[in-house]
């Protein structure tokens, strides 16, 4: 007696069988190696506070607890932090999963949204889980086109524009009075979705000024990247009480976990540790800036923990790349062109970019033979 499998429905198996990201784990299982400078996924090597560890190792003792459901004290604690409402926040397991409860609460199937093309993948992969349709925008002197992406999303009548801001992988910024013009030059009833990951990397005198009653715009925000806990998974959104309601109707409800509540409350009134990262995440850049000039691969300019190096073309950046993953460092290159000729590294401790200054220069010769043939 034979079987038939059961297929899934048709839009998921009409799905790409690939995932946005092939792990740094994954790839030391394939070589068999552990690398020893992680600089690929833009996590903080700066750790956590030390006072969010005790609280998640505290927490961890009450793990047999279910979360707090409504995340009450991290709730009013980012209230105080934004001066909003605590009903004008919602909180996800990054925001890796906010896009997917923008996406599933916005976008209907068949429907368009813009992005970037090469921007960052999680949002594209929602878009498509949920039989949206994307039109992408090419990247134009290596930042998004907002020019251009506003077109698109008349043109393609998009209901969503999702941004990064500061963006990955070109580390490019726009301050206060361009996301506001873009956000006028869209069409009406089209969301903005603006992914704030680096936000904290900003000039803060230049962020767009947080308007919660204008319903045109969501933003984004994540303990992964300058709080340093990209593992414990947890971010939110800030937005309009009408809105956020929305995605009360279909948000896991026991979805975050207690221990990423407790640090993450930690975490944020540990502002010193923050501004340490943050301090330490631009001396990096700098050193970063310094080493790409030196060794002709020309940095972009970067308000995020990570620096993009143009390497000349996608032949040498893809060698780069390969050629730090046997000497056991971790990095990633932007997939799509015009940026496929970049090489993506993470700010690192200042002894890590020690090590990788070295590795890099002692190899670089090799590598520049190795792309032109
Ligand atoms: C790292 C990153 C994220 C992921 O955030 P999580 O909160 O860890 O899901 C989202 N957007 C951008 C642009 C990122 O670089």
């Amino acid at each position: 007696m034979s079987y038939h499998p059961i297929p899934p429905t048709p839009l998921v198996a009409g799905l790409p069988a690939t995932v946005p990201f092939v792990a740094p784990e994954a790839l030391q299982r394939q070589s068999g190696r552990t690398f020893r400078l992680r600089l690929g996924a833009n996590e903080s090597n700066f750790g956590p506070s030390p006072h969010a560890i005790e609280a998640m190792r505290e927490a961890a003792g009450r793990v047999n607890w279910y979360c707090d459901p409504e995340s009450y004290e991290l709730r009013a604690a980012v209230a105080a932090l934004h001066g909003v409402a605590t009903d004008e926040i919602i909180f996800g397991s990054g925001i890796d999963d906010l896009l997917g409860l923008v996406v599933r609460a916005y976008l209907s199937p068949g429907e368009v949204a813009v992005t970037s093309l090469g921007a960052y993948p999680t949002f594209n992969y929602h878009v498509a889980g949920y039989g949206g349709r994307l039109e992408r925008v090419p990247y134009r002197d290596d930042r998004n086109d907002l020019e251009a992406m506003a077109a698109a999303a008349h043109q393609h009548h998009a209901r969503i524009v999702y941004l990064a801001n500061p963006d990955n992988p070109t580390g490019s910024w726009y301050p206060a009075e361009a996301i506001s013009a873009f956000q006028d030059a869209l069409p009406e009833g089209c969301l903005l979705m603006l992914d704030e990951a680096y936000i904290e990397f900003a000039p803060a005198d230049e962020v767009l000024p947080l308007d919660i009653s204008d319903p045109r715009i969501i933003r984004l925000r994540t303990f992964s990247k300058a709080y340093g806990m990209a593992g414990a998974r947890i971010g939110y959104a800030l937005g309009p009480a009408e809105m956020m309601s929305a995605f009360d109707r279909i948000t896991l409800h026991f979805g975050i976990n207690r221990v990423a509540q407790e640090g993450a409350l930690a975490a944020l009134a540990d502002t010193a540790y923050l501004d340490h990262v943050v301090t330490e995440v631009a001396r990096g850049c700098e050193d970063y800036t310094a080493l790409g000039r030196e060794l002709g691969l020309m940095p972009l300019p970067s308000h995020t923990n990570f620096v993009t190096f143009d390497t000349g073309s996608p032949a040498r950046a893809k060698a780069l790349v390969a050629e730090l993953a046997q000497r056991d460092v971790f990095i990633r290159m932007p997939g799509a062109p015009p940026l496929d000729r970049c090489i993506r590294v993470t700010v690192g401790t200042a002894e890590e970019r020690a090590t990788f200054a070295d590795i890099l220069r002692a190899m670089l010769p090799t590598v520049a033979d190795t792309g032109n043939r």
